[in-house]
Formats: C-alpha cells, structure tokens, sequence
C-alpha cells in the first residue's frame, strides 16, 4: 500500500464510496478505508426519489433495477387529524423534475454495489482497515494511521473526508456537535416475512403511520421481508423491555398491524440511539465531513442516504476547485457547507413541524410552500412532496451556492 494519496475517505457506506467514486473520476488519486468487511448491515433502507439522478451519474441505477429492488413510487400517510390513510406519488409533481419511482433497498446488497463501483471507478479500497487516529500538525489534519493486518500505517493526503457515518471521528474528537434537542429519539425495529402489501402501485411504498407514542415505518422489500420500526423519544420508554414495548405498539397500530396480521417474525429486535444533529462546521483545516458524520436528522421522510450522496455530488466539486486552486481554497470549502446546510436545516425544519400529527393535510403542505422555492410553478401538495423527495434539495444546493458558474 502507498502511503501518500490525493484524498483519504474514511468510510465506505453511500457517502464515502459515492464522493471517493465523483473524485477519482476527476482525475484525483482516491483511497477508501473502511472498518468492515462488506457486506455488512445497515439500517436505513428507504431511498428518497432524489437519490435517482445521483445514482444515474454513479452508473449503478440500470444494475439496480435489474436486480428488481422493490420500487417505491410513493409514501403512504396514516399521519394527521384523520386517521384515514392518505398517499402522495411522486410523479404528482411536474413532469420536468419527475422520478416516478425510488427503491427499497437491503442495505447491505446497495451499500456493496456502490463500493464495488468505487473500485471499478479506480479508487483503492481497504475493507477490515479502520481509520485508529489522525496524524496532525498543529490544527491541521494532514493524514490517518489506520490497523492494517494488525499493522499499523500511517498515510497521508492533501484532504481527508470523514464520511464514517455515526461514529463522527473528527466531529466527535473536534467537539463540534450540536444536538437537536427536540429530537433526541431512540429506533427499536424487527423483520417479518409475508407482511402484507397494499394495492397496485402503492405495494412499494413505505408506509409512515403515528402512533399514540412516536411513530412507525413499514418498508416492504421485494423478496417479501419487510422491515418495521418504531421511533419514540428517549423519554417515552418504560421500564419494560423494548421488544415488549415495540410488540405493544404494532398492537396498537392500525394499517401497520393489519398488514402484519399473516405475517412471522424472522429476526431479533434491533435498536439505536436516534438523535438528530449538526457539526458547527462541516470542514476544517485539512478535513471535510460528509454524511453522518457531518449531520443527521430524524428518518421520518428517509432522506438520510440522500443526504449523505447528496452532500458526495457538491462535495466532489467543491474538493475538486479546492484542490486545483489553492488560494481560493477556504472559498470552494465554504461554498460546500453553506449549500449542504441549507438543505439540511430546511429538513431539519420540516421534520419538527411534521412531529406535530394532530394537524390538517394543508398545514403541512402550507408549511412546506414556506420552506421550497421551486422552479416551475406548484400547488403547495406538490411542494410538500418536491420537499420530502429530495429533489428540492438537489435543484437548489448547487444553485444557491453558484458552483456551477465558478
Ligand atoms: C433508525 C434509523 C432509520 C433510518 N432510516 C433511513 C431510511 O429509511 N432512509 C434513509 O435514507 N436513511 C435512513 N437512515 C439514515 C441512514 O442510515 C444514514 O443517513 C446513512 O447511512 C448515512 O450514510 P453515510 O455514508 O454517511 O454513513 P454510513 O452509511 O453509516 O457509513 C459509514 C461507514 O463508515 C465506516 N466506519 C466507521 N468508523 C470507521 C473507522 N474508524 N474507519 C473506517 N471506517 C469506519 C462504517 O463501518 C460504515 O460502513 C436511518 C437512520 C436510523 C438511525
């Protein structure tokens, strides 16, 4: 192995392989290190619409629907003043920014297929290789040491992305988060095989249904599993065990329990600290974050992968200007963090005025109206799902950033 590359990405879920994969297409000398050995799993299952056009510049989209991922042309609602369920379709927006479907997605099978892209693409990627410490100089991170083989090298770069997901390395040793504290929730969820599915095109959607205590998500697969969690906030637990507590709620639910009634339950129950946060900045000195370890937020509308490959596809040209223009370096790097944060904030907005389900369809599509400033003209319905798409997110980052123009 070499020890001096162009870029170090930490990290090989869709945020690290899709930015290393833009990066090293643009002619810069990539390596990936990541802790596991894929496939690995994942949570995190329910891709947005505004995943397709990235997945279509990453070359993976045609694989992806031959391998028949479950489609997902919509979002079923059991969410609101009427408990009836209500559906939005993503082709209800203007034909000119339409993605009919999206995907349900094992994400071991998806996170794979965008490494294995990564090294078809050139960048070298290490698997089993955890990233153990930085090498700095100063304030000025200048390389990683990672355990190879239980070996431990040091390796340098010109910049080191940290898309590590969760675990944040830099943010959580830099001391840069800021947690959202209205969304400090907690994920417990399950697989079950023959669940049931709804009617025509609607059998892909996820369904987000609110419970009397948090919410739930069903998210069918096309091999007939389907996931199904359940988000409270930390304080809503009882002192009773979770599966005992997660059981009671799909008891308590309406579509999702009645989609379950045929159904087995085929794995143990998973949880997972579900708090929402932000670095203060999503660059420093030598560093860029991306991902999870740049932000997350709630996944009530799924649009953490989006996020994450979203963040990948400014990042690279923004990493790119960085690199070949020295003096304006701090420059591309802000541009980066303001276009990335403003589509995160917008949907960090939106998630806390969604968490209120006593309210009337409108007021939520109203409050989208507030939050999107599309191209084309829209009723505030289609807002709201331009919104939660994700494609509001890719339509304006680059815009109101202006790196298209630079
Ligand atoms: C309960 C829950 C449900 C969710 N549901 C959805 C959903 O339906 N749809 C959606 O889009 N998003 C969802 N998300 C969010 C989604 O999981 C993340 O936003 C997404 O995986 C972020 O991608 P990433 O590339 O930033 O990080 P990750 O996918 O987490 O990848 C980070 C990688 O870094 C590696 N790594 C960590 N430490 C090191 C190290 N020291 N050295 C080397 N490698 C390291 C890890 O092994 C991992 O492979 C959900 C999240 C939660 C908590």
């Amino acid at each position: 192995m070499k020890t001096n590359y162009d870029v170090i990405v930490i990290g090989g879920g869709p945020g690290g392989s899709s930015i290393a994969t833009l990066l090293q297409r643009k002619g810069w000398d990539v390596v990936l290190f990541e802790k596991a050995k894929f496939p690995r799993y994942h949570i995190g299952e329910s891709l947005v619409p505004g995943c397709v056009p990235i997945l279509q510049e990453l070359g993976v989209f045609k694989e992806m629907d031959e391998r028949e991922m479950q489609r997902k042309y919509g979002i079923t609602f059991v969410w609101g003043e009427d408990s009836t369920p209500w559906h939005v379709r993503w082709d209800e927006t203007p034909s000119e920014i339409t993605k009919n479907y999206t995907f349900q997605v094992n994400r071991s099978d998806f996170d794979s297929l965008l490494l294995k892209n990564a090294k078809r693409n050139g960048v070298e990627v290490h698997e089993s290789t955890p990233v153990v410490s930085f090498i700095k100089e100063g304030n000025a991170y200048k390389g990683v040491t990672i355990k190879h083989n239980s070996e431990k090298i040091d390796v340098y770069a010109k910049i080191v992305i940290d898309a590590s997901g969760q675990t944040a390395l830099i943010g959580n040793l830099e001391k840069t988060f800021e947690i959202d504290e209205q969304l400090k929730n907690q994920a417990v969820w399950s697989y079950f095989e023959n669940a049931g599915r709804e009617d025509g095109e609607n059998e892909g959607n996820i369904i987000i249904e609110s419970s009397e205590i948090g919410w739930l998500w069903y998210i069918p697969f096309s091999n007939n599993v389907t996931s199904v969690g359940w988000v409270a906030g930390k304080n809503q637990f009882d002192n009773r065990d979770l599966s005992t507590q997660y059981f009671d709620r799909l008891e308590q639910s309406s579509l999702v329990k009645k989609l379950l009634s045929d159904s087995k339950n085929i794995d143990k129950v998973h949880t997972m600290r579900d708090w929402s946060y932000s670095s203060s900045n999503f660059y420093g000195n030598g560093y860029v974050l991306l991902g999870d370890a740049a932000g997350f937020v709630d996944p009530l509308f799924s649009t953490g992968v989006f996020l994450a490959m979203n963040g990948a596809t400014l990042g690279a040209k923004c990493i790119d200007k960085a690199l070949r223009n020295e003096e304006d370096k701090e420059k591309y790097l802000q541009l980066y963090e303001q276009g990335y944060k403003s589509f995160l904030k917008k949907v960090t907005d939106f998630v806390h005025f969604f968490y209120d389900a006593s309210l009337q369809k409108d007021k939520y599509f109203g409050k989208a109206d507030t939050l999107v400033n599309p191209f084309v003209e829209m009723t505030h319905r289609q807002e709201f799902i331009y919104l939660i798409s994700g494609l509001a997110g890719i339509n304006t980052f680059e815009k109101e950033v202006g790196i298209e123009n630079e």
